[in-house]
């Protein structure tokens, strides 16, 4: 498909960026790598009049700050992210969950800012343009839902797909914002709203500037598992992701983080399931539990041919199985990526 006329503008520092979406006044879009954005545009699903490139940009590298928290720039690509040894050594789940993004030129290209602020997704919302149904659903400013036709207006259930989002929910992280009156701070799961229609919780301003990582304590571990039809080159069909501290001795589980994504709307915490570990031993029956009751909690929407079924039944498996894998690490059973 052609693309339509844009005004195309490139921005020389993140606050100039800012500056010109507020004089665009929500007709302007950031483009980083491009790799969500123009597949949108080309069908049509996005249409900015004016894009502001941040490709004059250099991004920080990742640092490590005085009180052990890491700070990455949201203009790192994924490639770069995956390869840094500083995030290879202390942060390997958020490497492997940029190592799990679509194929090498996505990740080259892509930006870890674009990767959190993609677009919720559809089967019936990305197809071909000349493959899209006649009248458009609620997402596009039409007055049908395909796959949920009992849905109202303000209902979308398309799917948020960031598999680097769950890990950063699971590690704890916060993001940088940057707006007209300067930079504001938010917990990641705070970015994003739950609504498919407008999945962040971002004024058309605003920018995010950079994820921060807050110091791993003591005896902890990490597990992270992306399922896949094809198992690489294509987006999740569910992605866990687990943080787990253990007490001393190893025999409790004193603290667990779990996130999902390619769920919901937005990459999910599992509250019920993280309660039911606390301060538990956390055998092959506690960790089944645990898996179960994140799968209820989560609710998957089913997505992209994905039963409902289905999902709660992959995370089932698949959620004990990195629960296990952070427990063990937790323990000091390092296991291999
Ligand atoms: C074939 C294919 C496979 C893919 N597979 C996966 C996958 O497996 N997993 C996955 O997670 N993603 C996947 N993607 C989606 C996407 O390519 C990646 O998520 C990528 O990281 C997006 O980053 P980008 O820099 O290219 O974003 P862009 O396309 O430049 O931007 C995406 C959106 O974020 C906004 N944005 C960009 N940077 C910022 C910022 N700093 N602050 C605020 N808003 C910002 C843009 O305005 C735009 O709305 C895939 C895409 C394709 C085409
Ligand atoms: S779930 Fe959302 S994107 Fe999909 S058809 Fe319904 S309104 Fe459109």
């Amino acid at each position: 498909m052609i693309l339509f006329d844009f005004g195309y503008e490139r921005a020389s520092s993140a606050q100039d960026a800012v500056a010109r979406l507020a004089r665009l006044g929500g007709d302007g879009r950031l483009l980083a790598g491009g790799t969500d954005l123009v597949p949108s545009m080309r069908s049509e699903l996005a249409m900015p009049a004016t894009l502001i490139s941040l490709k004059d940009l250099a991004p920080e590298a990742p640092r490590l700050d005085a009180d052990g928290s890491i700070r990455i720039d949201a203009l790192t690509r994924l490639a770069d992210l995956e390869r840094a040894n500083l995030i290879r050594e202390r942060l390997p789940m958020l490497a492997l969950a940029a190592r799990a993004v679509g194929g090498n030129q996505i990740r080259e290209m892509g930006t870890l800012g674009g990767n959190l602020c993609q677009e919720t997704r559809c089967l019936y919302l990305n197809q071909r343009h000349d493959y899209q149904f006649a009248a458009p659903c609620f997402k596009r400013g039409g007055e049908c839902c395909y796959p949920f036709p009992r849905n109202k207006p303000e209902v979308c259930w398309s799917v948020h797909m960031s598999d680097i989002a769950p890990a950063l929910v699971a590690l704890d992280a916060s993001v940088e914002i940057l707006g007209v009156n300067g930079t504001r701070r938010a917990a990641i799961e705070e970015l994003y709203s739950g609504s498919g229609l407008r999945p962040l919780n971002l004024d058309y301003a605003e920018l995010v500037r950079a994820v921060t990582i807050p110091p791993l304590p003591a005896r902890w571990g990490w597990g992270f598992h992306k399922s896949s039809v094809r198992g690489g080159l294509e987006f999740g069909m569910a992605v866990c992701a687990v943080s787990m501290r253990v007490a001393a001795g190893g025999e409790t589980c004193a603290e667990a983080r779990i996130a999902l994504g390619a769920v919901r709307e937005r990459p999910v915490r599992a509250p019920e399931a993280e309660d039911l570990l606390a301060g538990a031993a956390p055998d092959d029956a506690r960790l089944a539990l645990a898996a179960a009751a994140a799968a209820a909690e989560a609710n998957p929407l089913p997505h992209h041919g994905f039963t409902k079924r289905h999902l709660t039944d992959n995370l089932k498996v698949y959620l004990r199985r990195t629960l296990e894998q952070a427990l063990e690490r937790a323990r000091g059973k390092e296991r291999p990526c």
